[in-house]
């Protein structure tokens, strides 16, 4: 998992909801809901990311058309870097 800028905001967002939560149950059980948040927004966001980059996928082999993998053409080139 990649530390981004964005996670920065996300665990301050965080931050801010277990401390709404501290006066409604232990800190102890609202840190564990925020740290169960934030693993599944990494892994949803992850995830997401992935298939968005599945779709688009490399790009084209020029020669056969098929999707390009690892920078290399399943079908037919596999030197091209
Ligand atoms: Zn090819």
């Amino acid at each position: 998992m990649k530390f981004e800028r964005r996670d920065i905001l996300l665990i301050v967002g965080l931050l801010l909801f277990m401390i709404g939560l501290i006066p409604f149950m232990a800190p102890v059980y609202a840190a564990i809901i925020v740290i169960l948040m934030y693993f599944g927004i990494k892994v949803y966001v992850g995830k997401r990311k992935q298939s968005i980059e599945k779709d688009v996928g490399e790009g084209i082999c020029m020669e056969c058309g098929s999707q390009v993998f690892n920078k290399k053409c399943p079908n037919c080139d596999y030197s091209k870097e």
